[in-house]
């Protein structure tokens, strides 16, 4: 079925980090409650729903993050994986109004905007020397068709072919593809030769139809979203997915939703990385939403590390969760932690205070401190570079786990 390079499902992973994963499990010891989990991964087996809920129930979540860290530790050892891209949001007029979103504006407002695909280029050419990838997301523009991006692409391609195109949600190309009259995958393949070269993993929310009508009526169904991700991966390119959490959804949801992207992975091989992030209130009009907690988020990346087998690579996107809990990923199964993003809108509208200036040391000392090795990434994790940050100027009195 899948037609995603063989490079793509390496994707970085040791090879035999399964069996290195099982014995590392087998040298510790564990407490009583986790031993329905510890007896499924120590024999070779997958874990299911009740495992995942058996997981978030689990009242020892520095124990659920010792188990995730192996696991992360069996594919990557010490490495952990940045990239340096910007995010440039091509439009924030959006024909949909998600309950969650603080970013999308209508036509008439007067902070709405559309980049021409002048103005696109020019913004990329101003990061372009730093960065090898763009992230481009943004609103379903009532006026654009799949024509709009295939100019975008193509010329951002030509002006910038060291910068790697990761663009559009599902949601996104199903407008396109209902825009221009043409199916998803034709719309796909159309954007795909203009130079766009994977998708992101954004709208995903929660994969659940009921939650989806209350969170964002209007957007793709849930298998919708994973069909056109399926869609990518048999055309050859890879995606990320993502997980919304802390609105109105439950665990067992949370949990299901974790269990519908694997079987596509399993199927597919294409998806490369798994985000999970928080919902992040202000300013957006959910007021019944169960805001998660630090500790809920970095059990969530735990449990999806142990879930999520057949996707190698799970990202503390440091944008959404911050810095500092995402530094503290690293040691619950996150191996990423996304990149130095010189510029992104949709979760500082939404209240992110995460700083937009991170450089290389920056990164790297988040990543050092967690006792983990930096590694800077291309955007398919396909190339990797130890980066050896300069040492940093000593502190009084004050020894950190990377000094
Ligand atoms: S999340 Fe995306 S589709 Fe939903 S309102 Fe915001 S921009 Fe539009």
């Amino acid at each position: 079925m899948a037609a995603v390079r063989a490079e793509h499902r390496a994707a970085g992973a040791d090879h035999d980090w399964h069996e290195r994963f099982i014995a590392s499990i087998r040298t510790e010891s564990w407490s009583e409650a986790l031993t329905p989990v510890i007896e499924r991964l120590s024999s070779g087996g997958r874990l299911e729903l009740e495992d995942g809920l058996l997981l978030y129930h689990h009242p020892d979540l520095p124990e659920l993050g010792r188990l995730a860290h192996l696991a992360k530790e069996a594919r990557f050892d010490r490495r952990a994986f940045f990239n340096h891209n910007v995010h440039i949001n091509p439009t924030n007029v959006c024909a949909l109004a998600c309950r969650f979103c603080a970013f999308r504006r209508s036509k008439r407002q007067d902070d709405a905007y559309a980049f021409s695909t002048e103005a696109y280029v020019e913004d990329l050419g101003r990061y372009a020397d730093h960065v090898t990838e763009v992230h481009s997301v943004g609103g379903l523009h009532p006026d654009w068709d799949v024509s709009t991006y295939e100019a975008m692409f193509s010329a951002a391609k030509a002006a910038y072919p060291h910068v790697s195109i990761k663009a559009l949600t599902a949601v996104e190309v199903k407008h396109l593809a209902q825009q221009s009259n043409l199916t998803v995958r034709e719309t796909l393949k159309r954007l795909f030769d203009a130079g766009l070269d994977q998708l992101p993993g954004g709208g995903a929310e929660i994969l659940d139809d009921e939650v989806r009508a209350i969170i964002c009526n209007g957007k793709e169904s849930s298998q919708e979203y994973l069909d056109i991700h399926a869609t990518v991966h048999e055309l050859g390119h890879v995606s990320n997915c993502t997980m919304l959490f802390g609105t109105v959804e439950s665990l067992e949801q949370r949990v299901v939703h974790m269990l519908r992207l694997r079987e596509v992975a399993d199927a597919t091989g294409g998806f490369q990385c798994f985000v999970p992030y928080p919902f992040l209130p202000d300013d957006t009009r959910l007021p019944e939403a169960q805001l998660a907690t630090g500790a809920e988020v970095l059990r969530t990346i735990a449990v999806s590390r142990l879930m999520l087998d057949s996707i190698p690579h799970i990202k503390a996107y440091r944008m959404n969760v911050g810095d500092g809990l995402g530094e503290l990923a690293l040691r619950f199964g996150a191996d990423d932690i996304d990149g130095t993003v010189h510029k992104e809108s949709i979760m500082h509208l939404a209240g992110s205070t995460a700083p937009l200036d991170a450089d290389r040391r920056r990164m790297a000392r988040l990543i050092q401190d967690a006792g983990a090795e930096p590694y800077e990434r291309n955007s398919d994790y396909t190339s990797f570079t130890r980066y050896v940050a300069p040492p940093m100027p000593k502190r009084r009195g004050l020894t950190m786990a990377s000094e």
